[in-house]
C-alpha cells in the first residue's frame, strides 16, 4: 500500500537554543532515517519531522537540549485512515458497487413487521432501481414498552425478499448472541448508532467475512466514528461504509441534526465510503428529500432511507418514512443529482 509522508512530529527549539543544538537534534533524526525540514521563525525554529509513525512516537526528543516542546500529529485511527490506501474503497455487494464513483441507494423499512409489509415495500424499491434493501429484524428500542422486531422471523422474511428482488439485504446486528443469524442472512451488517462503541459487537463484526455499515452514534465525534471503524478493520473486515445519520444538538424542529460537513471531513480523512440517512436525521418524511439532495451534493457514496406502504400503520418511525407510492418519484429525484456529480448508482 502507498503510504503518503506528511510532517508527523513538531520539534519546537527553545527561544535560546543555538544552531548546533537544532542541527544535533536534526542529525539524530537521520541517523533514524527520518527526514526533517528546519523552519526558522523570528520567535523560534521549529523542525517538522517526517518519518514512520510508531518510530517518531518513541524518540524521546523532549530531552535534547534546546528542545523546548514536541507536537506529535499522529492521528489515532491507522487503517481507516486516508493514507493508507492509493485509491477510495469500492465495496461490492453481490455485484452492487458502492464507494468512489458508484453510488449506494439503499431503501427498505425500518421494521420488517410482517411478511406482505416487507414484500410490498421491497418490490416496490426494487422498481425504482435501488441497490439494496434496509429492513430491522433486530431493533433497538428508546422505550421497552414498543414493538422490539420479529427477531429471527423478520430475518426469514428479508431473505424471501431477497430471493424475489434480488437485492441484497441490510440489516442490523443488535447483539453479539445474534450473530450467527445474522451474519448468514444479510449482505451487509449494520451496527446501529446507539451501538457504535459496542466494541465487543465491533469485533465481532470484524470477524465475519460480510461488509459492515457502521452508523455514527448522536453524540460521538467523526474521530470517535473512525476509530469504532478501526475497530472492525483491526479483526481483517476491511469492508466497512460510514454513515452519517444525525447528531444531537439544542435544535427541537428536527428528530437530530444532519451534520453534513461529516462527509467531505470523512472522505478527507478516510479511504472508506461515507453514506448518509436523512430519514433518521430528519424524523420527518418532508425534510428526507432535500437532505437526500444535500448528502449527495455534500459528497456522499450513498443513502439509506425508510420506505412504508402506509406509514401512517408503522409499528417504528411512521412520521420519516416515505410512503411506498412516492418512492419512484424520490428516487428519480435523488439520481438526478447523484448524475450531476458524476456517478452512477451501483
Ligand atoms: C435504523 O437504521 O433502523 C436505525 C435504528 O437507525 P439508527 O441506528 O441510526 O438510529
Ligand atoms: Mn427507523
Amino acid at each position: 500500500m502507498a503510504t503518503q509522508v506528511a510532517p508527523e512530529l513538531l520539534i519546537v527549539m527553545g527561544a535560546g537554543a543555538t544552531p548546533a543544538q537544532t542541527e544535533h537534534v536534526v542529525a539524530r533524526l537521520a541517523e533514524v532515517g527520518v527526514s526533517a525540514r528546519v523552519s526558522r521563525g523570528r520567535e523560534a525554529t521549529v523542525i517538522g519531522a517526517i518519518g514512520e509513525r510508531d518510530l517518531l512516537a518513541s524518540l524521546p526528543l523532549e530531552a535534547y537540549p534546546g528542545v523546548e516542546q514536541v507536537l506529535l500529529i499522529v492521528k489515532p485511527y491507522k487503517l481507516v485512515s486516508r493514507e493508507l490506501a492509493a485509491d477510495p474503497t469500492v465495496i461490492d455487494v453481490n455485484g452492487r458497487l458502492l464507494g468512489d464513483s458508484h453510488f449506494g441507494l439503499i431503501a427498505g423499512p425500518c421494521t420488517v413487521e410482517y411478511r406482505e409489509q416487507t414484500l410490498e415495500t421491497a418490490r416496490v424499491v426494487a422498481a425504482a432501481g435501488v441497490t439494496m434493501l434496509r429492513g430491522g429484524a433486530y431493533k433497538p428500542r428508546t422505550s421497552p414498552y414498543t414493538f422490539q422486531g420479529l427477531g429471527a422471523a423478520g430475518l426469514e422474511i428479508l431473505a424471501e425478499a431477497r430471493a424475489e428482488t434480488g437485492l441484497p439485504l441490510v440489516t442490523e446486528l443488535l447483539d453479539p448472541r445474534d450473530v450467527e443469524a445474522v451474519v448468514d442472512t444479510a449482505d451487509v451488517i449494520q451496527i446501529g448508532a446507539r451501538n457504535m462503541q459496542n466494541f465487543i459487537l465491533l469485533s465481532e463484526a470484524g470477524r465475519s467475512a460480510k461488509p459492515v455499515l457502521l452508523k455514527r452514534g448522536p453524540s460521538a465525534s467523526l474521530e470517535e466514528l473512525l476509530m469504532a471503524a478501526e475497530y472492525v478493520m483491526k479483526e481483517g473486515n476491511e469492508r466497512v461504509i460510514l454513515c452519517e445519520r444525525g447528531i444531537k444538538t439544542f435544535e427541537t424542529t428536527m428528530r437530530y441534526t444532519l451534520d453534513l460537513g461529516a462527509v467531505p471531513v470523512l472522505k478527507q480523512e478516510t479511504h472508506l465510503p461515507v453514506i448518509v440517512d436523512p430519514s433518521h436525521a430528519a424524523g420527518r418524511r418532508d425534510l428526507v428529500l432535500p437532505l437526500a439532495r444535500a448528502a449527495v451534493a455534500a459528497g456522499a457514496d450513498g443513502i439509506i432511507v425508510e420506505v412504508h406502504p402506509r406509514p401512517e400503520e408503522a409499528l417504528c418511525d411512521g412520521p420519516q418514512q416515505i410512503p411506498a407510492d412516492e418512492f419512484a418519484e424520490f428516487a428519480r429525484e435523488v439520481v438526478s443529482v447523484v448524475t450531476l456529480m458524476g456517478k452512477t448508482v451501483g
